[in-house]
Parts: C-alpha cells; sequence; structure tokens
C-alpha cells in the first residue's frame, strides 16, 4: 500500500534537513511542493530528481483527487512547504485528511524536520513547557480579543509574523500588555541575518523603529508569560 511521507525541509538553511528526509524525497515517486522553484532549489543542492508537482493553499479538490488516484494506484508521494513542517500554518492538512476519511489503508509518515515556532522556542531562555501557538494573527475579526486574550494568559503566546505586519502588531501588544511583559522576536532565523530581539515591548519596539532595515525577512513573535521562573529540564 502507498505511503504519504509529510517531510519537514529547512527554514533557511539549506543544511537543515535530515537524512531520511533527503532519502524519502529521492525514493518516493512524486514530490508535491508548495512552490515547485522553490522546493528545486533544495532538490538540486542534494542532486534528487524526482518528479515534482505543486500543491498549495489554493490547490483544489480536484488536485486533491488526482492525488489520491495516484496514492490508489501505489505511487509513494511526499508533501513538502516552502519552508519548514507542511500543515503547520501551511498547506498539507485537507490532504492529510482527504487521505485518512477516502483511502484508510495509506499510510500518513511524518518526517520530523525544522520549523519556525519550535526553533525560535528553543534560544527564548524562558520556560516553554507549555505554550499557545496562535499561527498567524487575523487582520480584523477576533484579533482585538486574540490581543486581550495574549495580555491576560499565564502561558508563553507565539505567533508567525510578516515584515509588512509586525511593527502594527508590536503597536497592539504594547496597547495591550502594556510594558511589563517580555518578548522576542526572532528574525530570519537559520539564514544569514539570523537575530533574537529581546525585552519589553516598548524596547523592541523601538529596536526596529531605529533599524527599519530590519523590518524583513520571517517573524516568530514570542511573549513570555507573567511571573514565572526559568527552570531547567521542564
Ligand atoms: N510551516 C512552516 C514552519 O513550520 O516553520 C511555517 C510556514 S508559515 C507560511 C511562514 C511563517 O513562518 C513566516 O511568516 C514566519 O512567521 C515563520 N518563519 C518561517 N521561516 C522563518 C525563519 N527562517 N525565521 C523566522 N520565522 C520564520
Amino acid at each position: 500500500m502507498a505511503t504519504l511521507f509529510v517531510v519537514g525541509t529547512p527554514i533557511g538553511n539549506l543544511e537543515d534537513i535530515t537524512l531520511r528526509a533527503l532519502r524519502v524525497l529521492k525514493e518516493v515517486d512524486l514530490i508535491l511542493c508548495e512552490d515547485t522553484r522553490v522546493t528545486k532549489r533544495l532538490l538540486s543542492r542534494y542532486d534528487i530528481e524526482t518528479s515534482t508537482m505543486s500543491y498549495h493553499a489554493q490547490s483544489k479538490l480536484a488536485k486533491v483527487d488526482k492525488i489520491l488516484s495516484l496514492l490508489g494506484e501505489g505511487k509513494n508521494v511526499a508533501i513538502v512547504s516552502d519552508a519548514g513542517t507542511p500543515c503547520i500554518s501551511d498547506p498539507g492538512m485537507l490532504l492529510v485528511s482527504q487521505v485518512l476519511e477516502r483511502l484508510p489503508l495509506v499510510k500518513i509518515v511524518p518526517i520530523p524536520g525544522p520549523s519556525a515556532l519550535v526553533t525560535a522556542l528553543s534560544a527564548t531562555g524562558i520556560s516553554v513547557a507549555e505554550f499557545t501557538f496562535l499561527g498567524f494573527l487575523p487582520h480584523k475579526k477576533g484579533r482585538e480579543t486574540l490581543f486581550k486574550e495574549i495580555a491576560s494568559s499565564s502561558r508563553v503566546m507565539a505567533f508567525y509574523e510578516s515584515p509588512h505586519r509586525v511593527e502594527k502588531s508590536l503597536e497592539a501588544l504594547e496597547k495591550f500588555c502594556g510594558a511589563e511583559r517580555r518578548i522576542i522576536v526572532a528574525r530570519e532565523l537559520t539564514k544569514i541575518y539570523e537575530e533574537f530581539v529581546r525585552g519589553t515591548v516598548p524596547e523592541v519596539r523601538t529596536h526596529f523603529a531605529e533599524n527599519p532595515d530590519r523590518v524583513r525577512g520571517e517573524f516568530v513573535v514570542i511573549i513570555s508569560p507573567r511571573g514565572r521562573l526559568i527552570e531547567d529540564g521542564e
């Protein structure tokens, strides 16, 4: 019976890929890519010549049907996103759920790799035994409620952010959380300009206001909870 592999790929540095991921990408019959041009850079770095097909957030059910019929014929398929782990704020979950529902004999095998969320959390220096991941924040509906939730939370909160919206989100964080909470903004993880900006919300906002050239790239924002001690082994 066929297998659908959900494969984690680098979030910047192309060395961040597991031996198992490379073997699977070499051995499968087809790789589904969020953007084939992005994935081909990774594949050519490792001399992988497997066929690719695009599968992204806008892909229609007809595309899912086509992939399911390939799996039904016994073809092994891998799905990757442009960066990190598929299905985590990335395409893939519709396909996985359709396979589970319609082809119960097909195995779903995750091949663990990087994720911007876990990479950022690992370098925070705060206890992240428990955290709440918010994905991308809504632009309008529910946004204020979410910031109120962040302000009142005694858990670490984390969200993904784009360069176009990061300053707006920091402004909202200051409005709802004030100057007490410490935050970490992780930018361009694993890339040349990797940066961790740590401090109170006003301090971090000042950093970006004074360095507009750093309001670029990709961001993970982490908000520490109130009054928690740093403990090891959590
Ligand atoms: N599935 C991916 C993962 O597991 O890392 C996340 C994909 S999501 C579409 C893209 C968002 O992830 C970016 O807007 C940014 O918030 C975050 N991200 C991805 N790569 C990053 C990096 N190298 N540094 C910081 N954040 C990153």
